[in-house]
């Protein structure tokens, strides 16, 4: 009797800069079951058998833990099961306080420049340089550290504006040292309550961020557009000059480590309504888009190609109802409950894939009570991150 081929992983083993990260088991021999364990412990027949419709494995570093082993081995029916395999994933999460800085494009008389900030947790800002003023996009998680300061000396200066396109935490975190050191904060005000994830900022010396509003920097021009669904107030803030749209959280993320982030239904919008709120974007600017910095993605996109996948993936789920879609990559418990996805292309090789997780399909749902869920969401599981 022959054996079973061993069971790979994606991504590939290695040491990553987050502190968790989503791992797919797989198998070339068709229906093969895959046990697997994390905790060191060599797999047997007992342990856990790996099921990518409950959710990738989720590898997480935790105080203490500098990096986890997945130890796994694959059974096909007639055939011995496969050897163990083992698979390390170690964390070199930087610390905080530390805000890491790359220029993505030098100011000259006709472009802003442009430069891209990370925080610990890898959330991305975005700090646009004009010749009079500069405005930075988002405020990271990280309440250590001294991001004004930063933003001071890479601008030589010039007073900066910060625009919070969105209220959750990871998009925050600085506000109060912005206030403190004198610069103008923006927020959405239509964020000041939101039903999932408290926004946790004090809006006393913050003014109203919401579309319509312009901000001139010297040169260049921010436009700011609404796009609620991720939240109600979630803006984006698009510079017609280069065509940099700089999106925060409103039309997700694709980074492979965090399968699935494209949340945008965190309020309760059902996923007609965020569609909508896609296209009434894309009718008003889609045009002048070029590039796309979301608040995760290391990289900027195509922003065509992205915008249009993401639109395509929920057309087809509106069109389409739970027919076409995916289970999440998370399990339910990891994407605030959602455990169904509308997806276009795939994580593992397309650069450009998109994903929508959901809470509701219809419009109609979001008003019934009680709320029919799309499929796979567990309204039960409350607990995020
Ligand atoms: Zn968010």
């Amino acid at each position: 009797m022959g054996k079973t081929a061993i069971p790979s992983v994606f991504p590939a083993e290695g040491t990553y800069e987050l502190s968790t990260l989503h791992v797919n088991l797989s198998c070339a021999a068709p229906h093969a079951v895959i046990r697997y364990t994390t905790d060191g412990t060599e797999p047997t027949s007992n342990s856990p058998v790996y099921h990518r419709e409950a959710g990738l494995i989720p590898v997480k570093h935790t105080d203490g833990v500098e990096s986890v082993t997945i130890r796994a081995f694959a059974q096909a029916d007639g055939l011995q099961p496969s050897d163990t395999v083992a698979f390390t994933y170690r964390f070199a999460c930087r610390p905080k306080g530390v805000f890491r800085h790359s220029l993505l494009r030098e100011s000259s008389d006709t472009v802003a420049g442009l430069i891209r900030i990370e925080d610990f947790d890898l959330d991305r800002m975005y700090l646009i340089i004009g010749q009079k003023r500069a405005a930075l996009i988002d405020a990271g998680w990280d309440y250590d550290g001294d991001l004004p300061a930063l933003c001071h000396a890479l601008t030589g200066g010039l007073p900066v504006d910060l625009l919070i396109a969105h209220g959750h935490p990871d998009h925050i975190a600085q506000a109060e040292k912005f206030i403190e050191y004198g610069c103008k904060v923006y927020a959405p005000y239509a964020d000041k309550s939101m039903k999932q994830l408290d926004c946790g900022l004090d809006f006393t010396h913050i003014e109203d961020l919401k579309g319509g509003m312009r901000f001139d920097l010297g040169g260049t021009v921010l436009q700011i557009y609404a796009t609620p669904g991720h939240t109600p107030g979630s803006v984006v803030v698009l510079d017609e000059n280069t065509g940099d749209l700089f999106a925060s959280d409103s039309f997700g993320s694709n980074r492979r480590e965090i399968p699935d982030s494209a949340w945008l239904q965190l309020s309760g919008y059902s996923l007609e309504s965020c569609l909508r709120s896609l296209e009434t974007f894309l009718d008003a600017a889609g045009n002048k888009c070029k590039r796309i910095f979301t608040g995760h993605n290391a990289e900027m996109m195509d922003a065509q190609q992205y915008l249009s996948t993401l639109r395509k993936a929920m057309h087809n789920a509106v069109d389409n109802g739970a027919a076409c879609l995916s289970p999440s990559l998370r399990s339910a418990a990891e994407s605030f409950g959602s455990g169904s996805i509308a997806v276009e292309g795939d994580w593992r090789h397309d650069p450009i894939w998109a994903a929508a997780n959901l809470q509701f399909l219809y419009d109609v749902d979001t008003q019934q009570d009680p709320p029919r869920y799309a499929p796979g969401f567990d309204p039960k599981i409350k607990t995020i991150l």
